[in-house]
Parts: C-alpha cells; sequence; structure tokens
C-alpha cells in the first residue's frame, strides 16, 4: 500500500491507526488527527484506505487528476452490485478527499443514521460524511476501483 500511495509522489505522508475501533469511531479518529496537517497548507489531498484495501492497475483512475471534484471514491467489492447504482456512490474504504473539506465540515464527520425504533441502520456512515460534503457545496465523484478482503481474510494473508 505504501508503494501505491508514494509511487510518483514524493511527498506523501502516510499515518496508520493501529486501533480498531468501530468503523464510526476509527473514521472520526482518523480525520480528527489529521486535521492539523489538513490546515497546514502543506497538503492537496487526503487519503483514507482501509486495512483490507489494497490497489491494482484499476486503481490508477481513482488517483488521476480529476477536475472539479473534492471528495473522490473508489469502487470495491461488497457483495452488492445496487451499492454502486448512483455514479456518486462512495464508501470510505477508499476515498481521497481535499484537504479543505477536512477542515470546512464540523465534526461528526462520520455517522450512523437508523430507523425511528433503532434496528435498521439506514444511512452508512459514508453516506452521511457524503451528504455533509454536498451539502457544503463540495462534488463528489467515483472513479476506478480496489481490491477488498470482502470476505475478511486479510488477518491470515497480511
Ligand atoms: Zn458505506
Amino acid at each position: 500500500m505504501s508503494y501505491f500511495l508514494t509511487k510518483g509522489m514524493p511527498l506523501t505522508n502516510i499515518m496508520v491507526n493501529n486501533t480498531n475501533k468501530s468503523v464510526v469511531e476509527s473514521r472520526n479518529s482518523a480525520i480528527r488527527d489529521m486535521l492539523g496537517r489538513a490546515a497546514s497548507g502543506k497538503y492537496d489531498w487526503f487519503v483514507f484506505m482501509d486495512r483490507d484495501h489494497w490497489p491494482t492497475k484499476d486503481t490508477d483512475e481513482f488517483l488521476n487528476e480529476i477536475e472539479g471534484y473534492d471528495v473522490i471514491g473508489a469502487a470495491y467489492d461488497v457483495g452488492s452490485k445496487r451499492t454502486w447504482a448512483n455514479p456518486d456512490a462512495i464508501h470510505m474504504g477508499t476515498v481521497r478527499v481535499r484537504a479543505e473539506v477536512l477542515t470546512t465540515i464540523q465534526p461528526p464527520w462520520f455517522a450512523f443514521r437508523c430507523s425511528d425504533d433503532g434496528t435498521d441502520i439506514t444511512m452508512c456512515e459514508c453516506d452521511y460524511f457524503k451528504r455533509k460534503c454536498q451539502d457544503a457545496g463540495y462534488k463528489v465523484t467515483r472513479r476506478g476501483w480496489t481490491e477488498h478482503d470482502s470476505k475478511h481474510t486479510w488477518k491470515t494473508h497480511h
């Protein structure tokens, strides 16, 4: 993963979150921990990649220069094609975000939304983030693919 992120981009910094909290807590912590860097003006983009994701040649499209967008997701196998039916559907397994978005959007950046009785999650944390970005006027799209260990065998392979 480090090679992919630093290839042709020598100024890349990598931060690893080794604490396995829930997705909502971990994703919010990741952004909180990067806020200082996002505000420093030294970085244009922040890439978020879950540990059970890895790049392939299909990931280049995700990293290419893409005009006019502030939040760009990569598609990956989640076991349901419907997940990607909407061309601006993104999920946080692999996403890159313009620095300005991170300092503009107020916390929580990620949250679940539930049905009235709390028995169903009606909006995942990624969709919550996407809507906050769009409400603030940022443009969201999706490009390319990453590989995703959707069967959760990564702990034994990596
Ligand atoms: Zn999601």
